[in-house]
C-alpha cells in the first residue's frame, strides 16, 4: 500500500469534489479530502477528511502535507444568483485560496497541481447572442469575464502557468461548462439552473400547480455537463501531458426554456413557465471541444437527457422527502423557498 499515490482533494464537501472523491477511491489512490464541510447527501469515501479553512496559509501546508498531486476544488461559489451579487467576497476568498493552497503545493513538494478554472473567464463580448460562436481556449483574451469570479479563475490560471514555468510544477487547468447532477446544491440560493429547474419542477408536480418562474426571457443558452464525464475528464486531463487551459463540458447547446421542457418531458408533468426579472449572466455560451478531442481523444459522452434523469429522480425524491405532504399544507416560507430561486 506504500507505493500508493496519494491525492488532495480541496472542496471535497462539495458536489464536483464528493464525486471525483468516489472516482480516484475506485481508481485505487489514497485521497485526503478537505473543506469548509463535509459533503451534504452521503458520506465520504475519502482516506483522510479534514475540516479546514483554506484561505488560512497554515491550513494549507497541513492539507498539502504528504500528497503527490493535488486536485484543486475549494471556492466560495454558485448559480448566477449567487455569483452575480458576491462579487467582493467571491475575489477576496477565491484568490486566499488558491494563493495559499498553489504556494503551499510548491512548498511540500508536490508533483502535479489540478486547477478547476470555468467558462465564465470568457470575455462577454463573445458571448452577446444566443446563436453564439463555440467558446475555443485561445478566446479568453483580451479579457473581459463578467463577474469577479470569472477574473480570479483567470488570475488563478495564469499563477498556475507561471508556478509551472518558474518552479517547474506539473500544473494542469480545467475549464468547466455548466456541470450538473445529483448530490449538488439543489435549493438555498446557490444552486445552478438545472438543479433549480429540477426542483422548481418537482415542487409544480407535488403541488399540482404548473407554473415555474424562469429568469428573464428564458431564450439565454448554456451546455451542461454530466457529472460522471466531469470526473472522468478531470481525471484524464491530470495524467496527460497537456499544461494549458482545456474546456470541459458539452457542446450541446440548449435554451433555459428547451432545458425546462426536457425536464418536465422526463416528469411527465405540464408546465407554464413565468418569465420575471432576475440575473441571466451572458446570452450564450458553448463549449468548442476541438482542443478537448485532440489532447485527450476524448469528449463528454454522456447525453443531456440521460443526466438529467438521474438529476431529475434525485432532487425528486428529495423535494418530496422535504416537502411531500399535501400541497394545502406547504407553508408559505416552505413555497417561497422552493419558488425563490429562479434561474
Ligand atoms: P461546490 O460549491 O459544490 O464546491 C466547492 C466547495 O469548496 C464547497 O464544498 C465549499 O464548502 C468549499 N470551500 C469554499 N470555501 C472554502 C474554504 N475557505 N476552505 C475550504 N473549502 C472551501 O462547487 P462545485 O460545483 O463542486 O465546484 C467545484 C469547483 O469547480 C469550483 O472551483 C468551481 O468554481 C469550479 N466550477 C464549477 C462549475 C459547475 O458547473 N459546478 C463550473 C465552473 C467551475
Amino acid at each position: 500500500m506504500s507505493d500508493q499515490v496519494k491525492v488532495l482533494v480541496t472542496g471535497a464537501g462539495g458536489f464536483i469534489g464528493h464525486h471525483l472523491v468516489n472516482f480516484l477511491k475506485h481508481e485505487g489512490y489514497w485521497v485526503r479530502g478537505v473543506d469548509l464541510k463535509e459533503p451534504e447527501f452521503h458520506a465520504t469515501r475519502a482516506d483522510e477528511f479534514e475540516l479546514l479553512d483554506l484561505r488560512r496559509w497554515d491550513n494549507c501546508l497541513e492539507a498539502t502535507r504528504g500528497v503527490d498531486e493535488v486536485y484543486a476544488l475549494a471556492a466560495d461559489m454558485g448559480g448566477m444568483g449567487f455569483i452575480s451579487s458576491h462579487h467582493a467576497q467571491i475575489l477576496h476568498n477565491n484568490a486566499l485560496i488558491n494563493l495559499h493552497t498553489l504556494e503551499a503545493a510548491r512548498v511540500q513538494g508536490v508533483k502535479r497541481y489540478l486547477y478547476t478554472s470555468s467558462a465564465c473567464i470568457y470575455p462577454e463580448y463573445k458571448q452577446l447572442v444566443t446563436e453564439v460562436t463555440p467558446l475555443k481556449e485561445e478566446d479568453a483574451y483580451p479579457a473581459q469575464p463578467q463577474d469577479a469570479y470569472g477574473w480570479e479563475k483567470l488570475v488563478t490560471e495564469r499563477l498556475c502557468t507561471h508556478y509551472r514555468e518558474d518552479y517547474g510544477m506539473e500544473t494542469r487547468i480545467v475549464r468547466f461548462h455548466n456541470i450538473f447532477g445529483p448530490l449538488g446544491t439543489w435549493q438555498g440560493g446557490r444552486e445552478k439552473a438545472p438543479a433549480a429547474l429540477c426542483r422548481k419542477i418537482a415542487l409544480a408536480k407535488l403541488a399540482g400547480s404548473p407554473e415555474i418562474e424562469i429568469w428573464g426571457d428564458g431564450e439565454q443558452t448554456r451546455s451542461f455537463c454530466y457529472i460522471d464525464d466531469c470526473a472522468a475528464g478531470l481525471y484524464k486531463l491530470m495524467r496527460s501531458d497537456y499544461c494549458k487551459p482545456l474546456n470541459l463540458g458539452q457542446d450541446r447547446m440548449v435554451s433555459i426554456n428547451q432545458l425546462a421542457d426536457i425536464i418536465a418531458d422526463i416528469a411527465n408533468v405540464p408546465i407554464v413557465k413565468k418569465h420575471v426579472h432576475g440575473p441571466q449572466g451572458v446570452r450564450g455560451r458553448n463549449s468548442d471541444n476541438t482542443r478537448l478531442n485532440e489532447v485527450l481523444g476524448w469528449a463528454p459522452e454522456i447525453s443531456l437527457e440521460e443526466g438529467l434523469q438521474r438529476t431529475y429522480a434525485w432532487i425528486e425524491a428529495r423535494v418530496i422527502r422535504n416537502y411531500g405532504k399535501p400541497p394545502q399544507r406547504l407553508l408559505e416560507t416552505e413555497v417561497a423557498a422552493l419558488l425563490g430561486h429562479a434561474v
